[in-house]
Order: structure tokens, then sequence, then C-alpha cells
């Protein structure tokens, strides 16, 4: 009889996780994909009176169910299928056996509440993402709202006689003498900005100063050959 109860992804994973990937009753190592979450207690006890008896004859708390991961295991399909419907006799291996699924599945609940809280978090921020992306939202509105402000990039001052030898879109980062470091947002790199740039800073190619990438010229993309 196939189980009735649908495992979450999540679940199913937090399960494989808490048991090391190995199946609980031949104790093979099994991949996430063919693994199986079993039952100890058979599943078809769910919501019969025969569930209070069965609580009372293994010592087992008022707020165990079924269906939780004080009674998951991870199962090869076919150990799965192999133990079915098997009842049980009371046993001190199978109270230990309970025991150590209660231990084991209070890390793959808390590993699964965690594994949710993650995935909440990522797809609210996917969708704040999405609204800045399609102008729903601004930056600076959720900024406001939280009371913050956006820190922009200060733009370094030149000291007088200094100045710009690359495009106008390169803006300064940081600055070590003569020499500063620019980005255009997505690249860094290095120019001169004093007042007599030493020409060997040219490019060949392009004839800007840059700005360089170790040999390479960010404004044309060529490369230099040191001579
Ligand atoms: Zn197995
Ligand atoms: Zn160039």
């Amino acid at each position: 009889m196939p189980d009735k109860y649908k495992f979450t992804k999540e679940q199913h994973f937090a399960v494989w996780e808490a048991y090391e990937g190995q199946c609980y009753w031949c104790g093979r190592p099994l991949e996430l994909k063919e693994s199986t979450v079993d039952h100890v207690i058979a599943e078809k006890y769910e919501g019969t009176p025969d569930l209070a008896r069965i609580k009372t004859l293994y010592g087992l708390d008022d707020s165990f169910q079924i269906n939780d991961y004080c009674n998951w295991v991870l199962a090869h399909m076919h150990c799965n299928f192999r133990k079915g419907d098997d009842v049980f006799g009371v046993s001190p291996a199978l109270i230990a056996c309970l025991h150590d699924v209660a231990k084991r599945g209070a890390r793959a609940r808390e590993r699964c509440r965690t594994i949710l809280a993650g995935n909440r978090k990522d797809k609210v921020l996917g969708r704040v993402g999405v609204a800045i992306d399609t102008g729903v939202l601004k930056q600076e509105d959720i900024l406001e709202k939280f009371g913050l402000k956006l820190v922009r990039e200060t733009e370094i001052e030149l000291p007088p006689g200094f100045c710009l030898h690359v495009p106008g879109y390169w803006k300064i980062m940081r600055l070590e003498g003569e020499i500063a470091t620019v980005s255009n947002g997505e690249r860094f790199g290095r120019t001169p900005v004093g007042p007599e740039p030493d020409y060997s800073w040219l490019c060949g190619n392009c004839k800007e100063f840059g700005p360089w990438n170790g040999a390479m010229c960010l404004t044309c993309g060529c490369r230099s050959c040191p001579d």
C-alpha cells in the first residue's frame, strides 16, 4: 500500500540529511533521489483507535504523530516496501529505535525549518528585486520605509592641477599620490591624474591613459606589450 502522506521536498531532504544518507533498515548508503521516507509505526494506524493503544504500549508521548519527524526514517524504496505493515512487538530494541528516531527527527525538523525560512527570505527578496526592476518600487522607497539613507560613492576631489585623463564615466574611488583607482561600476583600473602624467601610461591604441587593469586598457580592451 503506497504511503498516503505527501512529503514536501524540504521534509524529505531534512530527513535524508538527519540520517546521513543511510537507509535506516539496511544501513546501506542511498542517494537523495533514490531514497524514500518511511514510517516506524505504520501509517495505517493513523487516525485509528489502535494508535492510542500503540502509544501506551510503546510509552510514546501524547504529542506523537504518525506523520511527524519522530516517526519518519530514511529508507530504500525496496526496504520501505519490504517492511510494509509489519506489526512490531514491544521490545527494548523498538523503544530504543523510537528514541533514536525522535532524536534525529528533532534535528530534521529544525533543519527543515531553517530551509523554509531561507526559502521564504529568498522569495521575498526576489519579489522586491522584480518590483525594483519593473519600476513598481524605487530603491529609495525601500530605504525610506526603513529610515535608511542611500550611501552614494563619495566622489574624491582631486587636488588643484590634477585631472582625469580618461573618459568621464570613470569615477575615482581612491587616490594614491598621482595614481587614481577608478571604476565604471563594473571594472576597476588605475590611471595617472597628476598635472604631468607620464606618457608611458598612454594606450597606443585608443590614446587614453587607460585606465589599466594589469596590462589591459579598460577603455578599448587592448593589451599592451611591455617593450
Ligand atoms: Zn535499505
Ligand atoms: Zn586603449
